[in-house]
């Protein structure tokens, strides 16, 4: 069974079509990079996927299940957020906020998930004080305490060093072989998404391609349509703000 089936979906804002007719499935245990420049609907998608935007056409199936019918599957999802930034003196600290994504069982659970993101020695430390990949990591754990089957992560773009992005490329690559976690996973980073995902959505309003990652990365014809109508779209993009 595929873990999600997406039929035919169009999303548009004010008469503006921000998705147009994507359909894709994503199998068990895959990891998934979707790339697409700023705008290509790539929130959207995830959006409509969480059951946060409802106005849609065509049709979500998470397990099988229609997401119009039943928000159970929502219990086996975990969402990491592109900007999880706190005010520097925000009260909780990182445990609490990890606590905060436990359903059953116990702390064991939360000192558990700090370690498979490796920032149990900053558990007492306030959220607010941890560096923007430091904060993404906490919310990771927040995630797995959820115990989930599928975790979807929007890529913050800016304010992450490169040594976190390494360390958070690693925690993903662990969650996907060692856990068997599907992961779908939004990113500008090609380099990465030809690394670590076995499948690959290229998103730009349309579906661009979606399919094995090595087939993407090993075609220089796609890659190159496929950067011509990002930049397009880049362009476009400024040209209306
Ligand atoms: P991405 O995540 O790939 O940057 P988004 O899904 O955020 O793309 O945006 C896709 C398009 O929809 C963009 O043109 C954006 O301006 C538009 N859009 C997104 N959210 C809204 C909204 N709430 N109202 C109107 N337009 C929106």
């Amino acid at each position: 069974m595929n873990v999600v089936e997406i039929k035919n979906l169009t999303v548009e804002y004010s008469g503006v079509r921000a998705l147009d007719n994507i359909s894709f499935s994503i199998n068990q245990n895959d990891f998934l990079g979707i790339i697409g420049p700023n705008g290509a609907g790539k929130s959207t998608l995830f959006a409509c996927m969480l059951g946060i935007i409802t106005e849609f056409k065509g049709e979500i199936y998470f397990f099988g299940e229609n997401v119009r019918k039943s928000k159970k599957y929502l219990r086996d999802v975990g969402y990491v957020p592109q900007k999880p930034v706190f005010e520097k003196n925000f009260p909780a600290t990182v445990k609490e906020v990890v606590r905060m994504g436990l359903k059953k069982g116990s702390e064991k659970k939360i000192d558990e998930a700090l370690q498979q993101v490796w920032i149990h020695e900053l558990s007492h430390r306030r959220i607010g004080e941890l560096s923007v990949g430091q904060q993404q990591r906490v919310f990771i754990a927040k995630a797995l305490v959820g115990d989930p089957k599928v975790l979807i992560l929007d890529e913050p773009v800016t304010g992450i060093d490169k040594q976190s992005t390494e360390i958070f490329y690693s925690i993903l690559h662990d969650l996907n072989q060692k856990h068997n976690i599907t992961i779908i996973w939004s990113s500008h980073d090609l380099d990465a998404v030809n690394k670590l995902a076995n499948k690959v959505a290229c998103l730009n309003k349309t579906l661009f391609f979606h399919g094995v990652s090595q087939e993407f990365f090993s075609n220089e014809e796609l890659i190159k349509q496929y950067s011509e109508s990002s930049m397009q779209q880049h362009m476009h993009h400024h040209a209306q703000t």
